[in-house]
């Protein structure tokens, strides 16, 4: 294996730039990397060989040339949930295979804009709903740590492809977790941007009020780069926000941590928590006390609440953001009598059973009679969670909380039981209801696993949440998968 894959993104677009190495030296090394490990981990749906070559040429060029940009040379993994022009876009379901866009999605667009170059796209969680990447129409993902758990999901083949050298970096999204809690699963760091800061345009839509893109990476400072490279306004998307993009990976290491308030809700330490997961996040509070850093415990009441609320919001919006797949104009037909039965034969052949259930509580939640009672009630819920952090936020400048009930489970263990699968959302969705940033960073080993924490912050306030998780990294030292 070359020893390229293990060069960190921003270390690796500084070679580029100093000319010490080319993005094509790189770009076919990763390519190299993948042919010989995607078979196993099954992290990409689709590998672009020439474009990723073609891609590199041209970011060599613009260094010869003295035209050199933010990221430029660099190799990412594509979420397949990210349309990307002439490029096959699944959102790993049957009923999206044969469909490729004429379109780029904002945020991919903007990371091409920086230089960066596309390797390919990778498995999820099929319309990106799950928490293991096993409702994938393309099969599971391997942890590249224990091929026998899960990568975590939904952006599993994101977070298995940056675990495995088989990118630099990768975009994920986060509706409810499904960038943080496949970074805790995979030793790596996820980060999801406040509501708003990354165009949804051109990604496919799950639950709107939700969706959120963000990067992941082998570290802090990479992440946040990606972030930069990825961020900012766009018109297209009305939801988007009219933020400047900041230079997020810069200055990390200029935080004191004398008198930083970190904030533990008391919700999120109970009774009955996995004894190993209490162990990793008090050994990151002790070692912020340590430098200084006022430990305050805090109370999000509304917190249990959080998971039966996610779990009626979501499907809600998904029924009807789903209602377009209708064999008309996406993707797979199936032709029947007429056009209700290609619409009910398309829609049972193309999506797969978790798809099918999220779609059925969605238009039950929101049919007349139910609509009061479970949705409407929701929404109420959610706002209250949203005050519960206005008040934490009063009183400290971060939040400090696990990012998954366990390290990652194996394979099969939940799938059966999807009541088991959504409680591992317990401590990802409240953030995700209330719109706020959230990033998950390496904290320790269990059993030979990686498990990370979370930091959520403040609206917009990304650079000072992403000092945060950078300070913690340092003092925690976490390795990286260790590979020949
Ligand atoms: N696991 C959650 C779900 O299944 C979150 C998914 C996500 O964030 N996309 O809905």
């Amino acid at each position: 294996m070359s020893e390229l894959v293990k060069l960190g993104l921003k270390e690796a677009s500084e070679k580029i730039k100093n000319k010490e190495i080319s993005s094509v030296e790189l770009t076919s090394a990763l390519l190299e990397r993948i042919d010989a490990r995607n078979e196993n981990i099954n992290a990409y749906v689709e590998v672009v060989h020439d474009k990723a070559l073609e891609m590199a040429e041209a970011s060599d060029k613009r260094i010869k040339d003295g035209n050199a940009r933010l990221m430029e040379g660099v190799p990412l993994g594509i979420k397949d949930l990210f349309c990307t022009a002439g490029v096959p876009t699944t959102a790993c379901s049957n009923i999206l295979k044969g469909f490729t866009p004429a379109y780029e999605s904002t945020v991919t667009k903007n990371l091409w804009k920086t230089g960066a170059v596309m390797l390919g796209k990778t498995n999820l969680d099929q319309f990106a709903m799950g928490s293991s990447n096993e409702t994938s129409a393309f099969g599971t993902v391997k942890n590249p740590w224990d091929e026998e758990r899960t990568p975590g999901g939904s952006s599993g083949g994101s977070a298995a492809a940056v675990a495995d050298y088989m990118c630099l970096g990768a975009t994920g999204t986060d509706t409810g977790g499904s960038i943080r809690q496949p970074a805790a699963f995979s030793g790596i760091v996820g980060l999801k941007p406040t509501y708003g800061r990354c165009s949804r345009w051109g990604i496919v839509a799950f639950a709107s009020s939700l969706d959120q893109a963000g990067p992941m990476a082998r570290s802090v400072e990479d992440a946040a780069l990606m972030f930069r490279g990825m961020s900012g306004y766009d018109p297209l998307d009305t939801t988007s926000a009219d933020m400047p993009i900041e230079s997020f990976d810069e200055n990390l290491d200029d935080l004191s941590l004398k008198g930083l308030k970190i904030g533990l809700p008391k919700e999120y330490f109970v009774d009955g928590m996995d004894e190993d997961i209490k162990k990793v996040t008090y050994d990151a509070v002790a070692r912020f006390k340590a430098e200084g850093a006022e430990i305050v415990e805090i109370s999000l009441p509304h917190t249990k609440y959080a998971v039966p609320a996610y779990y009626i919001v979501a499907p809600a919006e998904a029924a009807s953001n789903l209602a377009r797949y209708d064999g008309m104009r996406y993707g797979q037909r199936v032709e029947g009598e007429n056009l209700d039965d290609t619409y009910t034969k398309t829609r049972t052949a193309g999506f797969g059973d978790e798809v099918k259930r999220r779609i059925m509580i969605g238009n039950y939640t929101l049919s007349s009679g139910y609509y009061d009672a479970y949705y409407s009630k929701a929404q109420k819920v959610r706002a209250l969670i949203a005050d519960d952090f206005k008040k934490a936020f009063a009183k400290v400048d971060v939040i400090l909380t696990p990012t998954a009930p366990t390290p990652a489970f194996k394979t099969g263990e939940k799938v059966s039981d999807p009541i088991q699968m959504y409680l591992n959302d317990i401590f990802t969705v409240a953030t995700s209801l209330a719109g706020l940033p959230g990033i998950s960073v390496p904290s320790g080993m269990v059993n030979g696993m990686p498990v990370g924490v979370q930091f959520i912050g403040k609206a917009f306030d990304e650079k000072h949440l992403l000092k945060v998780a950078f300070a913690h990294e340092r003092m925690t030292g976490f390795k990286p998968l260790d590979v020949k």
